[in-house]
């Protein structure tokens, strides 16, 4: 990866992080999937390598179904029902075949892309736990507290009290900005 390509956030639930390739959406709108090859460089990182050649239009397909995603969980996140476009946007990746698991020589399971569809099975996978994610019903799919944060997560936390997308990005925000507050305070008094 170049310097000029900005990273990825992964934080283990493939559906919130296709969600998190529009970065600032509450104040700055940002586009990491910009072209075809952030379409590939996103999926080799967060389900398996890309080999084959990605189309501007299975980009659109996955941007389609990453803002059918990010509006659903917001209404469950919002306590609203999902709205059926969205959910027929997510129900038809989710019904495309998926990546699927072989057993490596080391004994260890390697996801595999479907050849001839490597991408579309991925998007697959992301439809398939974007489902699960939404029918959960635990309360733990949240919005990050984090000022003009907006990122939405889910807490997998045995304790279930997270509060931040990322302690490292907003929670010390939040925490150093409290503790400027103080010290300021502090001095003043
Ligand atoms: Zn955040």
């Amino acid at each position: 990866m170049s310097v000029d390509e900005p990273a990825f956030i992964l934080d283990g639930r493939l559906a919130l992080d296709l969600t998190w390739t529009l970065r600032y959406r509450a104040v700055a709108p940002t586009e990491l999937l910009v072209g075809p090859p952030d379409l590939a460089r996103w999926v080799t990182a967060a389900v398996a390598p890309v080999t084959e050649t990605v189309s501007d239009g299975l980009l659109a397909e996955a941007v389609r179904l990453r803002e059918a995603i990010h509006d659903a969980a917001r209404a469950v996140v919002d306590g609203r029902r999902v709205r059926p476009v969205d959910r027929a946007v997510i129900n038809d990746h989710a019904a495309r075949p998926a990546p699927y698991l072989e057993l490596s020589p080391s004994g260890a399971a390697t996801v595999r892309l479907r050849p001839g569809a490597e991408v579309e099975s991925a998007l697959a996978a992301v439809a398939l736990d974007a489902v699960d994610l939404l029918s959960a019903d635990d309360g733990r799919l949240r919005a990050c507290e984090g000022p003009a944060c907006a990122l939405l997560f889910h807490d997998s936390s045995r304790p279930g009290r997270r509060r931040w997308c990322s302690a490292q990005r907003c929670g010390n925000r939040v925490n150093l900005a409290a503790h400027r507050r103080r010290r300021a305070e502090h001095t003043e008094g």
